[in-house]
């Protein structure tokens, strides 16, 4: 299927990436205003998450989801640009697997906006990705995080930093694992290699990855960037549900 749709690329430049049909590349009009950003009200202060009747249970004046209100994560704030629905699923879809790395460009311009939204760039020093391991590099050809996050670097005017982070174990696909797997699947798996460490220590970092699930990933890649003496972490992801 894949080395096919590479040819229909090739073929049909034109097509949008969300919807496969006709009209400017690689989103079209149509798919472009059914894409909504997030919105900042009603939101879990720390990790961003969209509040439910359930976070209020403990009733503290503070916005804070349950999971943050039981565990602080490693990163100091986590904000997502886009809710991971409509033409969003399809667009994330094709960046990831099907040789969609010539998205990342116009994608990063929802992250650039979720950043002058929340933080404004004046506060980061660099701009970091997520990284995969490098097996799981070597079998995509690319990392949709390191591409999102090297043009959001450009866009901010920021250094971008890809190989302040290492993923130093390979882990299990997280997608049919609930909240405390995920956690114990990713602890650990990130680290920052000792000649980095003096571009870490006491910067703030912004940490960018393509989908934000319950956090774990980012969480994991943030403990990693503190161990490391980072002063701030600020984790900032695509789309999130
Ligand atoms: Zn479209
Ligand atoms: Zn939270």
């Amino acid at each position: 299927m894949e080395p096919f749709r590479t040819w229909i690329d090739l073929l049909f430049p034109r097509a949008c990436a969300a919807c496969g049909g006709p009209g400017a590349a690689p989103i079209c009009e149509s798919c472009r205003a059914r894409i909504s950003v997030r919105p900042a009200e009603g939101c879990c202060r720390v990790c961003g998450k969209t509040l439910v009747a359930r976070d209020d249970a403990l009733g503290t004046a503070e916005p804070l989801c349950l999971g943050c209100r039981t565990r602080r994560p490693a990163f100091d704030l986590a904000r997502s640009a886009l809710p991971f629905g409509g033409p969003v699923r399809p667009l994330v879809h094709r960046l990831k697997y099907n040789g969609g790395a010539w998205l990342a460009p116009a994608l990063s311009e929802y992250l650039h906006g979720c950043v002058l939204a929340h933080w404004g760039a004046e506060a980061i020093d660099l701009v970091c990705p997520v990284p995969l391991h490098p097996a799981r590099w070597r079998r995509r050809g690319y990392n949709q995080a390191e591409l999102l996050a090297r043009a959001l670097a450009r866009r901010l005017g920021l250094p971008f930093a890809p190989r302040l982070l290492r993923r130093v174990r390979d882990t299990p696909t997280q997608t049919h694992r609930g909240a405390d797997q995920r956690r114990a699947n990713v602890a650990g798996a990130f680290a920052v290699p000792p000649r980095a460490l003096p571009r870490a220590y006491g910067r703030c970092i912004l940490l960018v990855d393509d989908v934000m699930t319950t956090g774990a990933t980012l969480d994991a890649a943030a403990a990693a960037l503190k161990a490391a003496g980072a002063g701030r972490v600020l984790a900032l992801s695509l789309a999130r549900d």
